[in-house]
């Protein structure tokens, strides 16, 4: 029986990552869940799965968790804030941690999980690439395993060796994340003007929390992923190729030095994804319909473009440049993406504020992480600047 602390339980992942534990009480139960703002759903869940722990980030809505829960049947202890999200992450209440709270936010309890020498299940990429050094090291120390959930990631760690020491030492030439093209694939920049926040979050194939379909439509999803390989799989970044592939089938691909490409397919619903990593390395249903090939009869995949969709290039820049312009990029993206869903900027104004943010916050090593908050709240207070005189 494993243990499982959710946290971003009201969230899209967390849906799909307390679905397939529903579906099998005789080996996952639920230690802890947390949630940012949302009480109401955030309750609901602690009386269906019972938790030992249930963490509203927001610490001024601790008592209203409490008076929804008071009438409840259900032993849950109730707490709020930054330091007890990081208990539900590394206390007793787990022995596995499904990161799946949306952007920097995540970053401390993911890496309290890692040190904790918690099976780590990540979805929050953003924490990734913010602090992949010190994420490995957290690992290291901790002596935990990290299982992949991004799609992508998860189709590369099911497509390499189970053990290996290495790219190199296990063949491989090359990563290829595919990419779905998002709701804009084949615009131009003209037509993309106008879009809505709306437009933006109507993915083709993926139902999502709304930052991260936003992301999926700039293609800085990509980019993220692109970090977020680098850091998980070690590979170098002129080693890990992006294709545009529509279908969203095939969940990525790893290519070896005999010309071998080991692809994972399967429809795209990420309870695949997350039942992979929680019975790792056992196999589990997770609810998804049978792949149907016959139905789908055609995989298509394309280049993508880089010249409409400039943040897949900022993130390979960022990455060549390492030292905190990921952590700028990633601080970046997440103000003009919220800018944007809040209609205080255009689409076509985010890839400009992240360029803009980059070129003027200064360049930094970062080997902690106060170092990695530092370079984060300054490269926001440089967007929100570059945001501001987007406008004008
Ligand atoms: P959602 O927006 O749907 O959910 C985000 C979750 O995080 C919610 O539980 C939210 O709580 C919580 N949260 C938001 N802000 C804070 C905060 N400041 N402090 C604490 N908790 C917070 O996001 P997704 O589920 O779509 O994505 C979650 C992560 O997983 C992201 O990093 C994303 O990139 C990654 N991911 C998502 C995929 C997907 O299919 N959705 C696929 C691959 C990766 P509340 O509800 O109270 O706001």
């Amino acid at each position: 029986m494993k243990t499982v602390a959710v946290l971003g339980a009201t969230g899209s992942i967390g849906a799909s990552a307390l679905d397939v534990i529903a579906r099998h009480p005789d080996r996952f139960r639920v230690g802890a869940l947390s949630a940012h703002r949302n009480v109401e759903a955030l309750a609901a869940l602690c009386r269906r799965f019972a938790p030992d722990l249930a963490v509203i980030a927001d610490a001024s809505l601790e008592s209203a968790l409490r008076d929804r829960l008071r009438d409840a049947r259900v032993a849950t202890r109730v707490a709020s804030g930054a330091a007890a999200l990081i208990e539900a992450a590394s206390g007793p209440h787990c022995d596995t941690v499904i990161a799946a709270i949306v952007g920097a936010a995540g970053l401390e309890s993911t890496l309290a999980a890692a040190r904790a020498g918690k099976r780590l299940l990540l979805a929050n990429k953003e924490a990734v690439v913010m602090a992949g050094p010190l994420l490995r090291a957290a690992l290291d120390a901790g002596g935990g395993a990290l299982l992949p959930i991004d799609s992508e990631h998860n189709a590369v760690f099911q497509c390499l060796p189970a053990e290996h020491s290495g790219l190199d030492a296990a063949g491989v030439r090359r990563i290829l994340l595919t990419a779905s093209g998002g709701p804009f694939r084949g615009r131009t920049r003209a037509e993309l003007g106008a879009v809505t926040p709306a437009m933006a979050c109507a993915h083709p194939n993926w139902r999502m929390g709304r930052k991260i379909s936003v992301d999926s439509a700039t293609l800085m999803n990509k980019g993220l992923e692109v970090i977020e390989a680098h850091f998980l799989f070690g590979a170098p970044a002129e080693r890990i190729d992006v294709v545009v592939h529509p279908q969203s089938i095939v969940h990525s691909m790893v290519e070896y030095e005999d010309g071998s490409v080991l692809a994972q397919l399967g429809n795209p619903d990420m309870r695949t994804a997350l039942a992979h990593a929680l019975a790792w390395p056992e196999r589990v249903a997770a609810g998804v319909a049978p792949l149907d090939l016959l139905r789908i009869a055609r995989l298509d995949f394309e280049a993508p473009d880089r010249a409409t969709f400039a943040c897949l290039d900022l993130a390979y820049g960022a990455l060549a440049a390492a030292g905190n312009a990921p952590i700028v990029l990633n601080a970046s993206n997440e103000e003009a993406v919220a800018a944007f869903l809040d209609a205080r900027l255009p689409f076509l104004a985010i890839p400009h504020v992240i360029e803009k943010t980059l070129e003027n916050t200064p360049s930094a090593g970062v080997d902690s992480l106060a170092g990695v908050i530092d370079s984060d709240l300054t490269a926001r207070r440089v967007a929100q600047r570059m945001i501001a005189s987007a406008k004008d």
